[in-house]
C-alpha cells in the first residue's frame, strides 16, 4: 500500500526525521491560508501515488495518452524542473497569492509523469510546505534486500534523479548497507554512510540521526520501502527530507491498521481495489484479454508464460491460494469479469492441499450467481480430481477441458481470438 507524500512526511517526523513545515490542502483559498501560515515562500506539491512529478505535466482527462507519450518519447521533455518555463506539479511560490495561484493550477488537472502511465493521475490535493534553500540534493532509500534476508539502506549524492537512472549511468555513486534486523541500526551505520556520501562534522550527525528516523519508521510501519529523493542540505547547513515516500507491506496491514485508514483507494486500479474487498488475494491487473485462476504463486507465472508462448496474452496475475471455500472461486470469477478485455478465462488449478472439487463447484456456483458471456478453459489435476469432473460433468456446463497447461493454454489462446 503506497502512502502520498504528506502522509509518509508526517510519519518520517514521528520518528524523528527533519522535514519542512507544511499541511495539506484540497483547494487554492485552503492552499493560501496555509501558506500565509508559513510566511509565504512555499512550495505547492501535486499529491499522487507516483513521483516525477516536478518534470511532469498537468493537462485534462482526455490528454493524458499524448502527454505521456511526449514525455516517455524525447528526454527534453522530461528534463528541468520546478522553476522557470517548465512547471509542473511542484511549483515554488514567493507568496500566499502564487500559492493560491499554483494550487488552483495543480488541482484538479491530471498529472503525467514518466511514473503515472498514460492514464496520468488526478489530483484531489496538495501539499503546501516551507521552501528550502538548497544547497545540495542527496538520495537515501531503505528496502528489503531479499538475497541478504535484510533491511538495505541504499545512498547517493546524485538527488533529485530517479535512483533507476543514476545505477544505469553511475552505479558507483551508489552506496548500500545492509542491516542485521536483531541489532537494529547501530550508530556505525550512519557514520559509514556519512563518511562515505562526504558528511562531516554536524551534517553528518544531522544524517545519521536522520537515517535512523527512516529506519525506525521502516521497521515500526511493516515497510517495504522508506525513500527520501531528494534528502537535501539546505543552504543554512540543516540535513532535512524534502521529499517522502512510503509503502507498507500489504501482507502486515493486519497489524497496522492506523496506517490501513491512510489508503487512496481511488488512486489504485479499481479491479484490484475490488479483489481485495472480495477478499481475492494477489490480484494484479494486466493489459491481456485472458483471465486467469490459478493456485500457488509460481503457477500463476508459469500460466502467464505459457499463455504468453502460445500467442496469446493474460489480462491479470491471480493466485487464488488453498481454496477451502467455492465462493472465493466466484469471487475471482467476478473480478476478472468485471474487466471488459477479458474474452476467455483459464482455470489452471494443480490440486495439493486444494481440493479440485471446490473448484469446480465455484465455477459451478459462479455460473449460477453471474452472467458467464465468456468460454472458460479447465485444466485440473490432482486432489479429488475424480469428484470434480463429476461435478462438472452433472453440471452440463459448456466448459472446454484440457489435460495438460499447454494444451489449456492453446485453446483459451484460441478461444479469446474467436470472441475478439
Ligand atoms: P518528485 O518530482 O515527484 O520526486 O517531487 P519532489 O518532491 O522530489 O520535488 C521535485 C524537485 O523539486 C526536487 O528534486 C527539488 O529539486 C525541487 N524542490 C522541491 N521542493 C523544493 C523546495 O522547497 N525548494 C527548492 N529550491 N526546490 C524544491
Ligand atoms: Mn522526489
Amino acid at each position: 500500500m503506497k502512502l502520498h507524500e504528506y502522509q509518509a512526511r508526517d510519519l518520517i517526523a514521528k520518528y524523528g526525521v527533519a522535514v519542512p513545515g507544511g499541511r495539506v490542502a484540497s483547494t487554492p483559498a485552503e492552499a493560501r491560508a496555509i501558506a500565509e501560515e508559513l510566511g509565504g515562500r512555499v512550495v505547492v506539491k501535486a499529491q499522487i501515488h507516483a513521483g516525477g512529478r516536478g518534470k511532469g505535466r498537468l493537462v485534462e482527462a482526455g490528454e493524458t495518452a499524448a502527454m505521456f507519450e511526449k514525455l516517455t518519447t524525447d528526454p527534453a521533455n522530461n528534463s528541468g524542473q520546478v522553476k522557470g518555463e517548465r512547471v509542473g506539479g511542484v511549483r515554488l511560490a514567493d507568496t500566499a497569492e502564487e500559492a493560491e495561484q499554483a494550487a488552483a493550477a495543480i488541482l484538479g488537472k491530471h498529472l503525467v509523469s514518466i511514473q503515472t502511465g498514460p492514464e496520468g493521475k488526478l489530483v484531489k490535493n496538495v501539499l503546501v510546505a516551507e521552501q528550502t534553500d538548497v544547497a545540495k540534493e542527496y538520495y537515501v532509500a531503505i528496502i528489503i534486500d531479499g538475497a541478504e534476508a535484510a533491511p538495505l539502506i541504499m545512498a547517493s549524492t546524485e538527488g533529485g534523479q530517479e535512483i533507476e537512472v543514476v545505477a544505469a549511468n553511475n552505479p558507483d555513486a551508489i552506496v548500500k548497507m545492509p542491516v542485521d534486523a536483531a541489532t537494529g541500526f547501530e550508530p556505525y551505520i550512519g557514520r559509514t554512510l556519512a563518511a562515505r556520501l562526504g558528511f562531516t562534522g554536524d551534517q553528518a550527525n544531522q544524517f545519521s540521526k536522520l537515517l535512523e528516523g527512516l529506519y525506525d519508521t521502516f521497521v515500526a510501519t511493516d515497510a517495504s520501502l522508506v525513500e527520501v529523493n531528494p534528502l537535501v542540505v539546505t543552504t543554512d547547513g540543516r540535513v532535512i527530507a524534502l521529499d517522502a515516500k512510503v509503502t507498507i507491506d500489504d501482507n502486515a496491514l493486519f497489524r497496522q491498521k492506523e496506517l490501513e485508514a491512510l489508503r487512496d483507494k481511488d488512486e489504485e486500479d479499481p479491479l484490484e481495489v475490488l479483489a481485495q474487498d472480495l477478499g481475492v488475494a494477489n490480484f494484479i491487473k494486466l493489459e491481456g484479454n485472458i483471465g486467469c485462476v490459478v493456485n500457488g504463486a509460481g503457477l500463476a507465472m508459469a500460466t502467464m508464460d505459457t499463455i504468453k508462448l502460445a500467442g496469446g496474452d493474460p489480462a491479470n496475475f491471480l493466485d487464488i491460494g488453498t481454496v477451502n471455500d467455492p465462493q472465493r472461486v466466484v469471487n475471482a470469477l467476478k473480478v476478472i469479469l468485471e474487466d471488459p478485455s477479458v474474452k476467455a478465462i483459464l482455470v489452471n488449478i494443480f490440486g495439493g492441499m486444494a481440493r479440485v472439487d471446490i473448484i469446480a463447484q465455484g465455477v459451478i456456483d459462479a455460473h449460477k450467481q453471474i452472467k458467464i458471456d465468456v468460454p472458460i478453459v479447465m485444466r485440473l489435476v490432482g486432489t479429488n480430481l475424480a469428484e470434480g469432473e463429476q461435478l462438472l460433468e452433472e453440471s452440463g456446463l459448456p466448459v472446454v477441458r484440457a489435460k495438460e497447461l499447454g494444451e489449456a493454454a492453446a485453446k483459451a489462446v484460441e478461444a479469446a481470438g474467436k470472441a475478439a
